[in-house]
């Protein structure tokens, strides 16, 4: 059987994953990304809405050739048609583009290759190989054939459906409401505002979740749905994704030309993300934002993290546990208390019903916030409502 080694084997080539590779191999290791899809980016299975801030901050500069479209702003509607607008201006960080998000996932993949990290595509990891207790590597398959990929240590970038983790011990087990599943369209020939991202809410809309239109330019958007994992069975996404779409008149000429599901989580994390010779990141660590379901950014913090402390730990070849908790500090220091407080916020939400929902739409619409994200957005409810935010303010 063909043995590679490396010192470093990336799982999975989304942006957790090129983001990981790209850094080890900065830092001089020797790094090997594996993917078992053809393509890396596709298919797509996103929504391809982010935010600009963390860009900067992960050390990705905006590049046209992925950013499909620049959104002014975003409108939040309620069941009985409340809306508020917000634009940049107010909008702050929470307004961003819509990528094209195979040609993203790419240009990551791309950057991780010019910092010297290998690619291997249509190579599934299978198992982790253990040696006397100890994780040394995977096994494979390769274009269909059998492989074994020796390594030092392993990150698990292999995304919602991460078997690593599970491979390692790691519980990376969900509650079923703390996931949302999702559907989406993309719809062509609508008749929808080019640069403004729509998100509808509400129990009878999207319950414990929310409907998506982000515009992709030309009369195309990607229209969805994420609902609460308790309230999706019997194909209950495609029945209020379809439901929506045929009552409002802005689709009344429109046709989907793709459609695509999938599932995020929405917890507040792992409760640990390192285990000896193991480190997950983005999606297989679960650090997707509970209420929004971004994950791109987290995805790309973490990959990045990753690659930093890996490459402290070569200095020493120490890849334990131990020696791998600078992780867990980095991505908790800068990401647990928001994932955590969006949690609580996405637990409450699924239990408002509609006119509760209205009428903090409402509520919203006429505050006055100088800066609109989910944070801000909590103190005015807070405020108004403080039963809604019970149990925990303090993170408020
Ligand atoms: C419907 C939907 C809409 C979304 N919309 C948005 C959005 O608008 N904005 C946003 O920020 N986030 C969105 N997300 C979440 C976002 O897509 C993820 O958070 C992000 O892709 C996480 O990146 P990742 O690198 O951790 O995982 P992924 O991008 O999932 O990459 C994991 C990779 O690992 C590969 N892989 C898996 N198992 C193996 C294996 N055994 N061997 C080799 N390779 C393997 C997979 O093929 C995949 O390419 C959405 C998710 C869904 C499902």
């Amino acid at each position: 059987m063909k043995t590679l080694t490396c010192d470093i084997l990336v799982v999975g080539g989304g942006p957790g994953g090129s983001m990981a590779a790209k850094f080890c191999a900065q830092g001089g290791l020797d790094t090997l990304m594996i993917e078992k899809k053809a393509e890396i980016g596709a298919p797509l299975r996103c929504a391809e809405g982010v935010s600009k801030k963390w860009l900067d901050e992960v050390g990705i500069k905006p590049d046209p050739a992925w950013i499909r479209a620049n959104m002014k702003g975003a409108i939040i509607k309620s069941p009985d048609g409340t809306s508020f607008q917000l634009d940049e201006s107010k909008a702050g960080a929470e307004v961003g583009y819509v990528l094209e998000r195979h040609l993203f996932d790419k240009a990551l993949a791309r950057d991780a290759v010019e910092a010297g990290a290998r690619v291997m595509l249509r190579t599934s990891a299978i198992d982790v190989i253990r040696e006397n207790g100890k994780i040394v590597g995977v096994k494979a398959v390769e274009m269909g054939d059998p492989i074994e990929i020796r390594c030092k240590c392993i990150v698990g970038a292999d995304g919602y459906e991460s078997q690593i983790g599970r491979w390692a011990g790691i519980d990376t087990n969900l509650k079923l409401n703390d996931i949302d599943s999702c559907l989406q369209y993309r719809m062509v020939n609508a008749e929808i505002a080019p640069d403004y991202c729509e998100f509808v809410i509400g129990d009878s809309v999207a319950p414990g979740g929310y409907l998506w239109i982000f515009p992709k330019g030309n009369g195309t958007a990607n229209v969805g749905i994420g609902i609460i994992g308790t309230k999706a069975k019997n194909g209950a996404a495609k029945k209020y994704l379809d439901r929506f779409i045929a009552n409002d008149k802005r689709f009344a000429h429109s046709q989907p030309l793709e459609v695509m599901g999938g599932f995020v989580s929405t917890c507040p994390g792992l409760d640990c993300a390192v285990a000896d010779n193991i480190i997950l990141v983005g999606d297989a660590a679960r650090v997707i934002d509970p209420i929004t379901g971004g994950g791109i950014c987290h995805a790309c913090r973490t990959g990045m993290y990753a690659g930093k402390v890996l490459t402290e730990c070569a200095k020493t070849g120490d890849f334990s546990k131990k020696a791998l908790m600078p992780y867990e500090k980095m991505w908790r220091d800068r990401m647990e208390d928001k994932l955590y407080r969006n949690w609580y916020a996405k637990e409450r939400l699924a239990t408002l019903d509609d006119d509760t929902i209205n009428k903090l739409v409402e509520l919203i619409s006429t505050a006055d916030i100088k800066e609109v994200n989910v944070y801000n957005l909590l103190k005015v409810v807070k405020e108004k409502f403080p039963k809604v935010v019970e149990g925990f303010e303090d993170l408020i």
